[in-house]
């Protein structure tokens, strides 16, 4: 097989988008198979911490991205119990002082449109909906993709950007399901006029207590407005983009403040996704097949950057492939070497910025004190190798 055969992508979503995009623009050629009907993303919002503005610079992106990405004014926690304020970090010219890179929140379809519009134009970018991926196999100098339906389709590598519940991570990786965390997150976005002047926030605020949050912020230029609520429940089955149950979310936030309470009624209808994660794993290449984004490393969302980590992912992989002089085998394992050690921490620190948001006791008590010991930016003291991003150009030398 010619190695100018396609880099085949399975998963359209913002890492498999991504993917297509930076390599397509590389000059390779890329088939995107999404299971779905038709690309899309779902109606929420996402946080983006300066390391994925970095990564924008980096890929030109800037100008296209500011057209459409909300930037908060702050990043605050209030207790969700009392009210009273437990930090509250100034963003905008703070994070850039700090991190060189601003900090914003963004409509994820806005996000994902930004990564569709730029494969579209790249005649190299080959996009398919309706292309459920179901496995693989390979050969010293190929991949062979199966669909479901039965059609084959030959690439010279396959990038499993699908997810979660990645399929191909099943042949690759083989450690089952993903870890169910017992959290639930309960997302909804609500028009700018739905909510009233004192509910309203340009920051990101998140209302933390025991064994609950509540996260919102503008997206757009302030035309909607994002909740995200989270829980603990002992509900263990599997939750992704359902409808959730209104009952349960007022019982668990029966003790929060009036504002909390008042920002809850105002929705209807919920969407529902039950938590879960992944260990960390250091392998997750079969020579021509990796994975990339949560299909690589699911992470709880309590640093808001799983997103973010598949874009850096898509960033790598194009090092490692300009490195390797496209030698997938070996920039496989080159992209998979400078991403798990990073990606690992993000998924732990992950877990423990939960405990955190959630803590009662003592440890709400210390984690105040730590909180308000510090300067205003000590909020972002402890992730700082997070949001320094990382710098591509001197990956592989
Ligand atoms: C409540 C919540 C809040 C979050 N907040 C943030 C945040 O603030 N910031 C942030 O950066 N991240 C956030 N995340 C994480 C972020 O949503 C994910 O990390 C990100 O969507 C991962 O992108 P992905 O492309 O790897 O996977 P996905 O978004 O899951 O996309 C996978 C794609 O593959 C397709 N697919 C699946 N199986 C197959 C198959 N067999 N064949 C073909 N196609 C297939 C799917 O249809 C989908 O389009 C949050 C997540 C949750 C649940």
């Amino acid at each position: 097989m010619a190695e100018k055969s396609p880099i085949i992508i399975s998963g359209g979503g913002i890492g498999g988008m991504a993917a297509a995009m930076v390599l397509a623009k590389d000059g390779h050629a890329v088939t995107v198979l999404e299971q779905a009907t038709e690309f899309g993303e779902i109606g929420a919002g996402i946080q983006l911490g300066p390391n994925i503005f970095k990564m924008f610079e980096y890929l030109g992106l800037t100008d296209v991205i500011n057209k459409v990405v909300f930037f908060p004014e702050g990043l605050g926690m209030n207790d969700v119990r009392t009210g009273e304020k437990v930090i509250r970090v100034p963003l905008g010219d703070v994070a850039r002082a700090v991190y060189g890179f601003p900090y914003g929140v963004i409509y994820r379809a806005d996000l994902h449109q930004v990564f569709l519009d730029a494969c579209r134009a790249l005649p190299n970018a080959t996009l398919r909906t309706n292309a459920r991926v179901e496995s693989y196999e390979q050969s010293a100098d190929g991949v062979r993709v199966h669909l479901a339906g039965g059609e084959v389709v030959e690439g010279q590598a396959l990038i499993a950007a699908d997810g979660m519940w990645s399929k191909i991570r099943e042949a690759v990786v083989g450690d089952g399901k993903p870890r169910v965390s017992g959290h639930i997150a309960y997302r909804a976005v609500l028009k700018r006029e739905d909510v009233s002047e004192h509910l309203w926030s340009n920051d990101v605020t998140l209302w933390g207590g025991e064994k609950t949050h509540l996260v919102h912020y503008p997206l757009r230029r302030g035309e909607l407005f994002n909740m995200v609520a989270v829980f603990h429940s002992n509900k263990y089955d599997e939750g992704w983009n359902t409808f959730g149950d209104t009952t349960e979310l007022n019982e668990r936030f029966a003790e929060a403040c009036p504002q909390v309470k008042e920002l809850l009624a105002k929705i209807e209808t919920w969407k529902m996704w039950v938590l879960c994660d992944r260990e960390p794993v250091k392998n997750w290449t079969d020579r021509r097949v990796t994975l990339l984004g949560d299909a690589a490393h699911p992470m709880l969302q309590y640093l808001a950057q799983g997103a973010g980590q598949a874009i850096e992912d898509a960033v790598v992989l194009r090092e490692a492939l300009r490195f390797t002089k496209g030698d997938i085998q070996d920039a496989f394992q080159k992209y998979q070497k400078a991403r798990y050690l990073r990606t690992g921490r993000v998924q732990l620190t992950a877990r423990f910025y939960g405990d955190i948001y959630h803590a009662s006791g003592v440890q709400r008590e210390l984690r105040n004190l730590m909180f308000q010991g510090g300067k205003e930016s000590a909020g972002f003291a402890g992730l700082k190798w997070m949001y320094d991003g990382i710098e591509p150009s001197k990956l592989f030398q």
